[in-house]
């Protein structure tokens, strides 16, 4: 077991992070903050959703220990606390998807308990190695399980000089724009995208479809795919949680696993697995069920 940090400098964080994208109302707008906000969004949702989610907690592809490193790092840098802490955690979910043990099921809980209360849930902040014994004999995993807060604070440094140094090229944005644009605001807004599969796609709305009949309560909720890069599609990937792709069809839009298969042709990941023929004939099936009734 590995202890966590302080609870009161994890919620400051949050709070900070908050008040910190208020910033984009102050300071001033340029098409390339937009650019600069878009790359630095989904390089940390990558990470997340490739990275600790298909990676660490699923294991669906292989790769070597530099790019697990990288993986980590830029997962950590989005503000998803560990890789090691979130993968434990999301094993034991899908374990227990929507049963009174899941940690954050909006069947059990209320709407922002399942959104992010849960995040801040004293008793499940440390991390059982037990659960993720494939990854914790990494010390340098370990390492940034622990002292994950260095990444994001070394995003938020890099915009900074990036933004500064620019400015002395002659651009016409300066560190502050940066910082808030390329850290705060994409840092929050992505990590309120993930917290949302955790608190709209396992709910009962009109804001989803239910594809498969699994025994948990996920929908596949379209309109977050985009910018969850393959996240949303939540009730295929309970289906068959080991495979690299959630978006199982190609009218599906899945980044995470377009940027895998790019991955994968240049040799950085292999054995990227894919989704058995017969469940994407099950999901046919249903499809075609629906046009015919
Ligand atoms: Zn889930
Ligand atoms: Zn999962």
């Amino acid at each position: 077991m590995q202890k966590s940090e302080n609870i009161v400098f994890m919620k400051l964080r949050f709070i900070l992070l908050h008040i910190g994208s208020l910033g984009v109302f102050f300071v001033k707008f340029k098409l390339s903050l937009l650019w600069l906000f878009m790359i630095s969004f989904f390089i940390k949702a990558f990470g997340f959703e490739a990275g600790y989610h298909r990676y660490f907690a699923h294991k669906s592809f292989k790769t070597s220990r530099i790019f697990q490193c990288i993986l980590a790092f830029l997962g950590a840098a989005g503000g998803y606390r560990g890789p090691l802490w979130w993968a434990a955690y999301h094993r034991f979910h899908h374990r227990y998807a929507d049963t009174k043990q899941d940690i954050h099921s909006p069947s059990h809980h209320s709407f922002w308990y399942a959104h992010m209360g849960w995040f801040f849930n004293k008793t499940i902040l440390d991390t059982d190695f037990k659960r993720v014994k494939d990854f914790a004999k990494f010390p340098e995993l370990v390492f940034l399980n622990k002292y994950h807060y260095i990444c994001p604070i070394v995003i938020l440094i890099a915009m900074y000089f990036l933004g500064e140094k620019t400015s002395l090229m002659g651009s016409d944005v300066n560190g502050l724009q940066c910082v808030i644009y390329g850290f705060f605001l994409s840092t929050l807004l992505g990590l309120h995208t993930t917290f949302a599969i955790n608190s709209i796609a396992h709910r009962q709305t009109c804001l989803g479809v239910r594809r498969f009949s699994t025994k948990d309560m996920t929908r596949n909720i379209s309109f977050l795919a985009l910018p969850s890069m393959g996240g949303a599609w939540h009730n295929n990937h309970h289906r068959f949680a080991s495979s690299a792709r959630a978006g199982f069809y190609w009218w599906e839009i899945d980044l995470a696993y377009y940027m895998l298969k790019i991955l994968e042709f240049f040799k950085i990941i292999w054995q990227v697995r894919g989704v058995p023929a017969h469940i994407l004939a099950e999901g046919r099936l249903i499809i075609d069920h629906r046009k015919i009734t």
